[in-house]
């Protein structure tokens, strides 16, 4: 065909409903919509979606493709093509699918690849992670709260569970907040097409893998926003589930097979214990029914042993790598997926871009459990994850409890971070463990109004999770104190940030909207987060520490010949430091505190306020 005929054949078409005269077949779904190529994995799996295409006889004409394997279902209404696509040139292929005397012609279109995978940035201790729920962060465009014919049909911002209506569009117009915070990297829960009928604010339901929710925004809305955030140096980090989907997802719906989902496709709930995967004693039935079982009835749990199932949610992730130019992805409920399948989904990513990060939601309550699932961990030897990133979850646990108690040498407050961290010998790469707070599945930092009020709190956590090893990430609304516990519900944890919506009676993304006390929390956070922007020490720096000593803990984190020591007082009492057995990491008698910019004397005998905390540089 003739580019010229080619390009009015296309727009004739009515996207992927492409068919001639003589032609009575419609497809309803065509997974990827496109691809590239050039990419390392010459294998293309196209999933056609339409009603009794099974019966079809299918061919391509294509210049130095060659159609490989056409693999019918069970159900009459797919066809899955492996193409091997080693010699291929980008092209406008058609794949033609022939029934009797009904031709369907379906144009499939190879691009030219725009980005080298090696050029690809992953995500790194040098950057702070700001997580956002896209439905309640902002809403920058009200025309699209409502999208007429998706199943939800409301937005109530008084609902906890409803639709709010926040938007990529909302995020686009708040990237210089997040910039100017400090943060160096956005992390967005799923932003993929969830029409559930409700509930689907979240996002983990997903109903259709390469669309952009139309609440949210477009394809397009989603490609401009990662080259703005990247443009304001701000990575985006893109959340996906691979371990299960919304029951509302085609592929669940109209199943290629009953073997596409775990249980047949039938409901069986999960244990959610997942430690059963790690745990060398676990009976068969605990393991399959954590990783096999339903996350919930309305979840259907996706069967990555079925090698259609795994080479199309594989395809899934790269087509947004490629397409968007993310620079990272969370995933969801890693350890209730198959093990195998997600490592060899890792090591095809990495294999397209050496340079990505993946960070997997690993919520386990055990270091040993946790390091279980990171890339090159010597537990899980012979086996091997080839997961970069994994969740400090323990951490988390001790560091909602440390500013709380009082610290003594051996217990209680800092000394829960310092014993634990002592143990860091069980995790492959420490540095690449995420550390946080909080985020939208639990309670938050601040639970309460009057924790919130406590900033002496605030500060030494702040300080703590943005000096010590890894990859932080704050959780949006952090940095003006905004309170939530999960005993009040999932939705009390996501309320909307104050004036991300029209009319809102304070607008906390200014200095003016924020109270005294949320501005003092945001000022603080803004200049670690700025100090800690760019600097060696932190992301490539080493660690050393010392056991608690008058309940005060003391650490180092040093490149070369520059480092930062943080002295933090874990008492409420002020407690009086001999200084003598810290010489190894304060070389000199006096240094400047980061924080307030005083002059410290680093003579014998340090004296600190109650819950007092210093960030020396040297
Ligand atoms: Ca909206």
């Amino acid at each position: 065909m003739k580019p010229i005929m080619l390009l009015l054949s296309m727009t004739l078409c009515n996207l992927f409903a492409c068919h001639n005269a003589s032609a009575a077949t419609t497809m309803d779904h065509v997974a990827p919509t496109y691809w590239w190529a050039g990419m390392e994995n010459p294998e293309l799996q196209i999933l056609l979606h339409g009603e009794g295409i099974a019966s079809s006889d299918v061919s391509i004409t294509a210049k130095d493709i060659t159609l490989k394997e056409v693999v019918r279902m069970t159900s009459p209404n797919y066809l899955l093509l492996y193409a091997d696509l080693s010699e291929a040139a980008p092209q406008t292929f058609h794949i033609v699918l022939k029934k009797g005397k009904k031709t369907t012609e379906i144009p499939y279109e190879l691009k030219p690849r725009t980005r080298k995978g090696e050029d690809v940035e992953g995500f790194n201790a040098g950057d702070v992670l700001y997580l956002i729920m896209p439905d309640r962060f902002a809403n920058g465009d009200t025309g699209n709260d409502v999208v007429e014919g998706m199943l939800e049909s409301t937005t109530d911002r008084n609902a906890q569970y409803g639709r709010h209506g926040g938007d990529l569009k909302g995020i686009a117009g708040h990237l210089d907040y997040i910039a100017d915070l400090g943060a160096t990297a956005i992390w967005l829960n799923p932003t993929q097409e969830n029409d559930m009928p409700e509930g689907s604010y979240h996002g983990y339901a997903i109903t259709d893998y390469y669309q952009i929710d139309r609440r949210f925004g477009s394809n397009e809305e989603f490609a401009q926003l990662v080259e703005q955030a990247h443009g304001k140096g701000l990575k985006v980090v893109m959340d996906m589930i691979f371990n299960h989907c919304g029951s509302e997802n085609y592929l669940f719906k109209d199943r290629p097979s009953d073997d596409w989902f775990n249980f047949k496709s039938e409901y069986v709930q999960t244990s959610y214990k997942t430690a059963s995967v790690q745990d060398i004693h676990a009976a068969d039935y605990e393991r399959k029914i954590a990783t096999d079982g339903w996350f919930t009835q309305s979840m259907p749990d996706l069967n990555q042993r079925n090698r259609h199932v795994a080479k199309y949610l594989i395809q899934s992730s790269i087509w947004w790598i490629e397409y968007a130019g993310i620079n990272g992805i969370r995933q969801d409920t890693h350890p209730y997926a198959d093990f195998d399948f997600m490592s060899r989904w890792c090591r095809e990513v990495l294999t397209e871009y050496p340079h990505f990060n993946i960070v997997g939601e690993t919520w386990l309550n055990s270091n040993v459990l946790v390091s279980f699932w990171q890339k090159d961990s010597k537990l899980a030897a012979p086996r091997n994850s080839y997961l970069p990133t994994v969740m400090d979850f323990p951490l988390q646990g001790l560091m909602n409890r440390a500013f709380d108690e009082e610290t003594t040498d051996w217990g209680g407050g800092l000394y829960g971070l310092y014993d634990y961290v002592t143990q860091d010998l069980v995790y492959a790469d420490p540095m690449n463990l995420l550390v946080f707070l909080d985020n939208h599945d639990t309670s938050r930092f601040s639970t309460d109004d009057s924790k919130a009020a406590n900033l002496a709190r605030y500060k030494q956590a702040l300080l703590y999770l943005l000096t010590t090893r890894g990859i932080p990430q704050i959780y949006y609304g952090t940095e003006i104190l905004m309170t939530g516990d999960k005993a009040d519900g999932d939705g009390t944890l996501r309320k909307d940030f104050p004036g991300g919506w029209p009319g809102d009676k304070a607008d906390c993304f200014t200095p003016q909207g924020r109270t005294e006390l949320q501005n003092a929390a945001f000022d603080y956070t803004r200049k670690l987060l700025q100090w800690r922007k760019g600097n060696e020490v932190i992301s490539q720096g080493t660690m050393k520490h010392f056991s608690i000593a008058h309940g005060t803990y003391v650490y180092e984190r040093r490149y070369k010949n520059r480092s930062a020591v943080v002295i933090m007082n874990g008492t409420d009492q002020p407690q009086e430091l001999e200084l003598a057995p810290y010489r190894e990491v304060l070389p000199k008698t006096q240094a400047t505190d980061v924080l307030t910019g005083k002059t410290v004397k680093l003579d014998s005998i340090l004296s600190l306020e109650g819950r007092e905390s210093l960030l020396l540089c040297f």
